[in-house]
């Protein structure tokens, strides 16, 4: 799979002595959804930081074919490399509306961000009702969504979610998960890091396992939902 829209070989990222990627290798194929799981501390944000240029790394990256190595984070977002942060991202003051605009920026079509407006409306209704609010005031789960629809609106080549989950009640995780299925199956090309492992592995086809900074499992994520090994090593059984 060299020819994979993202492709990570012996990806290593030291922070001074410490070890947190220890050279591991990953693909995502155009239309594919893969996840990285792995246990707090693995080194899965540490991987995605690298990916997006945000961490110095050793090893080789590449993007649609071309090393990313020394590309900016924004020369990256234009190329259609966009990130979800752990933490949202939402700027508190701006409205809702103000807020997704922000992933329209780099747009001049104005007829087609229309058309996406009304589809991020249609993935997430409550946003549209809250539109002229202060993004501060939505719930931590409507953050998520909006920082998501936000993303979508930059038309992602591969759109990178890192722990979507986090801090949010099961049920709205639910919620989530439900639109990150929906996206997924209109064709996103989706990067998934998520502690949540079986929901992870329900959401996408493939999937890589990481653990002290190396890949210990990877393959269809069907097939590992039903490994008695990674039951009992990540999915609490
Ligand atoms: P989490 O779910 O907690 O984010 P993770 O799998 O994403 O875990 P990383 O955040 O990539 O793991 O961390 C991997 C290792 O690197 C951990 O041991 C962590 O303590 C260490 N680490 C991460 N960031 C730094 C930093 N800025 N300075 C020093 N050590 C760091």
């Amino acid at each position: 799979m060299s020819d994979a829209l993202l492709c990570v070989k012996q990806l290593t990222v030291s922070y001074g002595g410490i070890h947190a990627v220890k050279g591991i290798d990953f693909q995502v194929a155009e239309g594919e959804r893969v996840t990285l799981i792995g246990a707090n501390g693995a080194g899965k944000t540490s991987s995605l930081r690298a990916v997006t240029g945000l961490q110095r790394y050793g090893g080789d990256i590449r993007f649609a074919g071309r090393s990313i190595r020394g590309v900016p984070p924004y020369q990256l977002l234009r190329q259609g490399l966009v990130m979800v942060p752990e933490g949202r991202g939402i700027f508190s003051r701006m409205t809702v509306r103000e807020n997704l605009l922000m992933g329209a920026y780099l747009r001049r079509d104005g007829e087609g961000i229309k058309r996406d407006l009304a589809e991020i409306y249609s993935i997430f209704p409550r946003l549209q009702e809250r539109l002229a609010q202060p993004a501060g005031l939505l719930s931590g789960g409507e953050q998520q969504m909006l920082a998501i629809g936000r993303a979508l609106l930059s038309r992602p080549r591969l759109l990178i979610l890192d722990e979507p989950s986090m801090g949010l009640a099961p049920i709205v995780v639910a919620a989530i998960f439900a639109v990150i299925n929906r996206i997924g199956r209109q064709g996103v090309t989706l990067l998934l890091v998520e502690q949540n492992a079986r929901l992870a592995l329900q959401s996408t086809d493939r999937a890589y396992v990481l653990d002290s900074g190396s890949v210990s499992h990877s393959g269809e994520s069907a097939g590992m939902l039903d490994d008695a090994k990674i039951r009992q090593a990540y999915l609490g059984e």
